[in-house]
């Protein structure tokens, strides 16, 4: 079931549990479902179901080479205990909109949803190989904390995050170099979260440092969300939502939503656009940025132009100039051409900068 493939190279495929494994592919780009806008989910059977159970049946779309069994046993383990609300991601209703809290979990974070999960998944993937992984994770302040908190005294699995040194929150750092586990590591780089994720991203393309760790069975992964088992346990959140609207009788079973989401590496509402391929009745999505407003701009204009300030904002985690998961969308925006987004990563790379096409 070989049905990942490469946004930058169709015939790089892979099985959802290896995309897992390795995080990236090894030609730079990103895992893609090319299915993906075929799948079409039962709408009134997620209405009858639990968030977890939503979870396992969402999930074995994406994830087809899971069985029902492990996807039931990494769901159970990643969210029975470890969240506040039974609901896991309850909404409520302030004024004329709607709120999803997603702060229920172990350390507050939204991505404690997918990373509660990612170390479950990743576990069962490796039991079929005799293979350890090696996490490396950059992060501007709350990947890092939910991160070393879900993968602490995985067996098997050890993590090392690298921060912006003296550019992540008082909390956020104290969270960090608190955390317990003896297979966890924090580092306080030189420079700001671009350049902790250029260098993660160089050395899983290392060839020297790739065939030191293969020697001592050694894979190099990652857990932020260029990794497919970082991004697809956030889509369930998208429906599960619009069930909890459905049954609290505020819209109608068919009804379109609108979802406005705090935007950094794109990775959040790249999980609720594939939501709406999947068939989620959806209005329009909201990509809000801060004053580091790159997508804004490219949204607005087709063309992305990392070549300005970076600007140190309140919201840490939002000061992000090269949004990775940018290049999913593309991915679907372009009809699945992976030679335009190789030749826009390209320009991207040398240049700081590319254009789409008017078709897309
Ligand atoms: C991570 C994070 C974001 C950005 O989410 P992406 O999935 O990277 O777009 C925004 N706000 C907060 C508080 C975050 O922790």
């Amino acid at each position: 079931m070989n049905d990942y493939i490469s946004t930058r190279d169709a015939h790089q495929s892979v099985s959802s549990k290896q995309a897992i494994l390795n995080g990236m592919s090894p030609d730079g780009g990103l895992y893609v479902l090319p299915t993906l806008d075929q799948i079409h989910l039962d709408l009134s059977l997620i209405c009858t179901m639990s968030y977890k159970e939503n979870a396992v049946y969402i999930l074995s779309h994406l994830l087809t080479d899971y069985t029902k069994e492990e996807l039931e046993a990494c769901v159970e383990n990643a969210y029975a205990n470890s969240f506040s609300k039974q609901e896991i991601t309850p909404i409520k209703k302030v004024d004329d909109v709607y709120v999803l809290e997603l702060f229920h979990g172990p350390t507050c974070a939204f991505k404690d949803v997918a990373l509660t999960l990612l170390p479950q998944l990743m576990s069962c993937a490796l039991k079929s190989t005799s293979q350890k992984a090696l996490i490396l994770t950059a992060t501007s302040g709350d990947t890092g904390k939910a991160a070393l908190s879900g993968f602490c005294d995985v067996e098997n699995i050890g993590i090392n995050v690298f921060y912006p040194y003296k550019k992540v929150s008082a909390i956020q750092y104290r969270q960090m170099v608190t955390q317990k586990g003896k297979n966890v590591n924090v580092f306080g780089i030189q420079g700001n979260f671009d350049d902790a994720q250029s260098q993660v991203k160089r050395l899983f393309l290392d060839e020297e440092l790739n065939e030191y760790c293969a020697k001592q069975n050694i894979l190099l992964t990652s857990a932020n969300s260029i990794n497919v088992g970082r991004l697809v346990p956030q889509i369930v959140y998208y429906f599960d939502s619009y069930k909890q609207l459905v049954l609290q009788g505020d819209i109608q079973l068919g009804d379109k939503v609108s979802f406005s989401v705090p935007t950094g590496n794109f990775g959040d509402v790249l999980a609720g656009y594939y939501a709406y391929l999947m068939g989620l009745p959806v209005e329009k999505f909201y990509v809000a940025s801060n004053a580091n407003r790159v997508l804004t701009d490219f949204l607005t204009t087709g063309i992305y132009d990392r070549n300005r300030d970076f600007i140190l904002t309140i919201s840490p985690s939002m000061d992000i100039l090269i949004s990775s998961n940018l290049e999913r969308l593309l991915y679907y925006a372009s009809n699945k051409d992976t030679q335009k987004v190789s030749k826009w990563m390209q320009e991207l790379n040398e240049k700081g900068r590319y254009q789409i096409d008017d078709e897309t």
